[in-house]
């Protein structure tokens, strides 16, 4: 079941303080609701009701789908508790089949359940996104200036005239843009990784992210 919390948060605006509601973990077979929730990003948005800032909640959060096996934990302080993690880490290995991940950020959050709810790996996809960058990088374009690793997010899968692609956005003064890339791509970042299983992470919690992908291609 999804467990809640309560909890004082301060606006970033004006200082007051607020008493929110946080969701320590979330379960998607007994909460539908809270998925959509998760993936527009709007669980986590709250309103001050003093000066009508809207602040993003800060806070540990594990999401759990049981009809996917994907379990993704989000700790924004990155101090992960290990022994929780153990605990929960058999406790899947028991059910099997069970795909682990640790984020810091909600933006994180949000991208690893539009990656998986599409049916795609994301260590393909975090490679995908390398590719594409050094690409834009490598041909001088002007957008890849603002394009940064944690910025640069997968947003859906698209098909025009019969092709598929990739569709990522990110942000460029002030706008959200977004990006096309062939879903050939993919599968030969899919290919690349299935040939070379020693890049996967240890441990059944992974964190599949730019710093991940920066590591192990050189
Ligand atoms: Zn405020």
């Amino acid at each position: 079941m999804s467990i809640t919390a309560e909890a004082l948060a301060p606006c970033s605006k004006c200082g007051e303080k607020t008493r929110i509601k946080i969701y320590r973990s979330i379960n998607t077979s007994e909460d539908p609701g809270l998925k959509e929730k998760i993936r527009n990003g709007s669980l986590f948005v709250w309103e001050c009701p003093h000066c009508h800032q809207a602040n993003l909640a800060r806070y540990e959060c594990l999401y759990h789908d049981p009809v996917s096996r994907i379990m993704v934990w989000l700790v924004p302080s990155g101090d992960f508790p290990e022994s929780q993690m153990e605990a929960i880490s058999n406790h899947t290995r028991a059910m099997g089949g069970y795909r682990l991940r640790l984020v810091s950020d909600v933006g994180a959050l949000m991208e690893k359940i539009l990656i998986f709810d599409a049916g795609l790996d994301d260590m393909a996809v975090e490679m995908c996104k390398y590719v594409t960058i050094m690409e834009m990088l490598s041909k001088g374009n002007h957008a890849s200036d603002s394009i940064s690793g944690t910025s640069f997010h997968f947003h859906r899968i698209e098909e025009k005239d019969g092709m598929k692609y990739m569709v990522f956005i990110y942000p460029s003064s002030g706008r959200m843009m977004s990006l096309d890339v062939g879903f050939n791509v993919y599968e030969d970042s899919l290919g690349i990784i299935g040939r070379n299983p020693d890049i996967i992470p240890d441990g059944p919690f992974m964190k599949i992210d730019q710093e991940w992908i920066s590591s192990v291609i050189r």
